[in-house]
């Protein structure tokens, strides 16, 4: 086979398509989030595409706490877990992590896809015929852990609560039953009916495991995530976070009852048998999750600057899917356009917003996904508005009137 030439055809395949990914590349700047500099163009930009919903990658006690780490006990943790990788960092980190969530216990991994394909995979796997019902829009971190784990998989619609119950109604009542499922979806940031999971559940005596990966440090007095803004997490089995997005930093974990992680630190080879994180990594984690757990200004913030970037694009007629979280998705419907929006907002206005095309989304809803922070200030919501104003009507897509929305 020319091995070569089946590379470059499928990469011409996707370019074909619109669907080749060209990743920015990115300087951030220290204490100066949301700027950075776009290697690229060259140019500086205001970049309103992060994950770092709250800034806390640029938060001073996140940053002294890696500095002050990396000067008192080096750069790598030096093992996997099991072998000399354990730091104190690792086992702090866990311990805010388990008190976050009200729950036992928590467990570390390298980062949230991890934790899902690890943790979902190994429950799955090692629950004697166990099947898991995953919602049809559940993140590919859980889909492959599912798939991996060989366990039997029932998919039911998208925050659908009459097609669960008829899917947990449809198994045998003594068949061990698992709902996979997340709070704030990633890419429409819609919210699931957790009480209602939670109630079918507990009828049907099936675990529940929830990714609350676009939720922790956002949601709840101590920023719990959505179970915590619902008072729901005792009635939730398995929560599983990231510290790679409100938290600022890096790494996945799940937190659930004693028995449920050590399940998992002891059956799951994506905990055992990998390098552990930086302990410096684990311990600005754990400044930015103690941080979050008493500071609400930051969620404050954040929920203001949404509903001002929503309340604009509203006036200017560009759709965007209303839904009850931060995450704006402003829908283009065509992936050729959406990357040219996105090229001239880099180029010609310094503004860094990601097009997501497809497998991202599904065909012809390609969209920008605006993620607003607490520090993008009214002069960047003028001209992020302005911006996508004129390159909407020069690709001559569709404008809302204010009465359909
Ligand atoms: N779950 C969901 C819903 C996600 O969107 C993501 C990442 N985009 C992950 C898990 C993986 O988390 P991480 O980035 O920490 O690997």
């Amino acid at each position: 086979m020319d091995f070569e030439r089946h590379f470059c055809e499928a990469l011409d395949a996707l370019r074909d398509a619109g669907d080749y990914r060209v990743f920015a590349d990115l300087e951030r700047h220290r204490g100066a989030f949301p700027r950075a500099t776009d290697h690229g163009t060259g140019r500086d930009v205001t970049v309103w595409c992060s994950n770092d919903y709250l800034g806390m990658g640029q938060h001073p006690d996140v940053l002294a706490a890696m500095h002050g780490a990396i000067d008192r006990v080096g750069a790598g943790a030096g093992g996997t877990r099991n072998i000399s990788g354990t730091t104190h960092a690792h086992v702090a980190l866990e311990g805010e992590l388990a008190d976050l969530h009200g729950k036992e216990a928590a467990l570390l991994f390298t980062s949230g896809y991890v934790s899902n394909w690890a943790a979902l995979g190994t429950l799955a796997a090692r629950i004697p015929g166990c099947v898991v019902l995953s919602d049809a829009k559940n993140h590919a971190s859980m889909i492959e852990g599912i798939r991996h784990s060989r366990a039997q998989k029932v998919i039911w619609r998208h925050n659908d609560l009459a097609d669960l119950e008829a899917k947990l109604d449809a198994l045998p009542a003594e068949t061990p039953k698992l709902i996979a499922f997340e709070s704030v979806y990633s890419m429409d940031g819609d919210i699931a009916p957790l009480e209602g999971i939670c109630d079918l559940a507990e009828r049907y005596g099936a675990l529940t495991y929830l990714d609350e990966v676009h939720a922790v440090g956002l949601y709840g007095p101590r920023g719990g995530g959505v179970a915590e803004a619902r008072g729901l997490m005792d009635r939730i089995d398995v929560i599983e976070g990231t510290l790679g997005k409100a938290f600022g930093v890096m790494g996945g974990y799940i937190a659930a009852s004693a028995a449920l992680c050590d399940f998992v630190r002891s059956f799951a080879s994506g905990f055992i048998f990998t390098t552990a994180l930086p302990p410096a990594v684990a311990a600005g984690a754990c400044a930015s999750v103690r941080h979050l757990k008493t500071s609400e200004a930051e969620r404050a913030a954040h929920q203001a600057t949404v509903a001002e970037v929503r309340a604009r694009l509203d006036a200017a007629g560009i759709p965007h899917v209303a839904n009850p979280s931060h995450i704006i998705p402003v829908m283009v419907g065509d992936p050729v356009k959406c990357r040219y929006i996105s090229d001239v907002l880099m180029r010609d206005h310094g503004i860094y917003i990601q097009p997501i095309n497809y497998p991202t989304v599904p065909k012809g809803t390609e969209r920008l996904r605006i993620t607003p922070s607490p520090v993008h200030g009214p002069a960047d919501i003028d001209r992020l508005i302005d911006a996508l104003s004129v390159l909407w009507t020069q690709c001559e897509l569709a404008r809302r009137p204010m009465a359909a929305q």
